[in-house]
């Protein structure tokens, strides 16, 4: 099959970037558990490491196990390349080190999965990396915090923890009229739900530790890109268009074209910052992705039922599910997310913070965690956990106010879940 591309996106879920092994015939993609590649001979080893000949030799840049990995994703999401990470932080350091250096800044989405909010903050400072946020809703805060040295925007598709659905074209809008590429975590809705590329976004990244492993087995990120954006034009960007003197010279935009952003990410991005993923992380996440958008189907019913269920609970004050009529986002999840508006949203509780605490501590099918995406229902009390280290301020404009409960819901049977709900909400009220 030359052009697995031009199949349908259930088929290009399990067979995109996994042929039959070339060696062996292996069909199910077999783990190179493997540092290293032995060259054919010297001329081979030289051309390999001057980028003349594409090809592996050491598993911090290249494996095959992760190539699989990155062709599938790039092929579900609908870019031209992807880079795999150790994790979905890592992959948001790599989507963004081509793109700048000190005294640079990023402008972002202010709802964020509260790991980016302190890694954005704090990490990025010490790079040299200047974060503006602003209201994600807000598009002309977002055009008027561009300044000369804004290098990106960045924001996610659905919004961790609650149940936000990005308006990913005007944001894109902004970002095309100041010739700026924009950055779109879609971890809480995988290219099943939604594929920010088809409305404008320029770079993809996802957490693959959640709903694409889709089992809680395996940390892993990845990066991936769209091959439009014209990284020469504005000399904005001079990794990509500069000449590189450790590569011969070479200006990875002028000679890679739309994979330039791709190869940058692997010879030189995961060459320094050395944050690969593993050969087995990427086999257990490609088994994943073979059921995904049965999976994320499945999510979203499951969690449909259980948001309009606890919607009307007495001890309930508001759930915030895109999916429901009542979301100021349902409008938005129907155009984004047709398929179904995700497996994560947020129960806000009559009782407050100590509400939220006895439900977590009373549930007894949800598991009690800091995860999403996992087959599992998840639950957690933001306040007291992910979003701790923020300041009261900063949690209630990230949805992760002190009465704040988040819910993963898993593949079970969804009346099971909502008669845990039930039971643990009548101790905790
Ligand atoms: C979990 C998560 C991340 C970070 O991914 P890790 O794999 O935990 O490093 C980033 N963005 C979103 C939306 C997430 O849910």
């Amino acid at each position: 099959m030359s052009d697995t591309n031009s199949l349908g996106f259930e088929t290009r879920m399990i067979h995109a970037g996994a042929a039959p092994d070339p060696a062996t015939g292996a069909r199910q993609t077999p783990i190179y558990q493997t540092t290293s590649f032995v060259f054919k001979d010297a001329a081979q080893a030289a051309r390999l490491f001057s980028l003349q000949e594409v090809g592996n030799i050491y598993s911090r840049l290249t494996n095959p196990t992760v190539s699989a990995l990155q062709e599938r994703c790039a092929s579900l999401e609908g870019g031209v390349g992807a880079v795999a990470t150790s994790s979905g932080h890592a992959a948001q350091i790599l989507a963004l080190f081509p793109l700048m250096s000190p005294g640079k800044n990023i402008v972002a989405a202010d709802k964020l999965y509260g790991g980016s909010i302190n890694q954005f903050s704090n990490a990025f400072k010490r790079f040299g990396w200047e974060v503006k946020f602003v209201d994600t809703d807000d598009l002309d805060a977002v055009k008027a915090a561009i300044d000369d040295d804004t290098r990106s925007l960045f924001c996610e598709s659905l919004a961790n923890p609650g149940g936000i659905v990005t308006d990913i074209e005007g944001w894109a809008a902004v970002a095309s009229g100041a010739g700026l590429p924009l950055i779109v975590d879609n971890t809480m809705a995988t290219a099943a739900l939604c594929r920010p590329i088809e409305h404008g976004a320029t770079i993809v990244v996802n957490s693959t530790t959640k709903f694409l492993s889709g089992n809680g087995t395996s940390i892993g990120g990845v990066v991936i890109d769209s091959g439009n954006f014209d990284w020469s034009a504005s000399g904005k960007f001079p990794s990509l268009s500069e000449p590189a003197p450790e590569y011969n010279g070479i200006k990875f935009h002028e000679a890679l074209g739309p994979m330039a952003f791709t190869f940058f990410g692997i010879a030189v991005g995961l060459r320094d910052l050395g944050a690969a993923q593993t050969p087995q992380n990427a086999f257990y996440t490609l088994l994943g992705m073979e059921t995904l958008s049965l999976r994320m189907q499945r999510h979203s019913e499951n969690a449909m039922q259980v948001a309009q269920h606890l919607e009307n609970h007495a001890a309930v004050d508001y759930v915030s599910y895109a999916g429901l009529p009542s979301s100021p986002y349902n409008s938005a999840a129907k155009k984004y997310l047709p398929n179904g508006a995700g497996a994560v949203f947020t129960v806000g509780l009559k009782g407050g913070y100590d509400a939220g605490v006895s439900l977590v501590d009373n549930l007894e099918l949800f598991s009690h965690l800091a995860n999403i995406g996992d087959a599992r229902s998840l639950v957690i009390h933001s306040a007291s956990t992910t979003h701790s280290q923020l300041s009261d301020e900063e949690k209630t404009s990230a949805g992760a106010g002190p009465e704040v409960v988040r819910l993963s819901i898993g593949l079970e049977n969804a009346e099971d879940l909502i008669a845990d709900l039930d039971q643990a909400l009548a101790k905790s009220a």
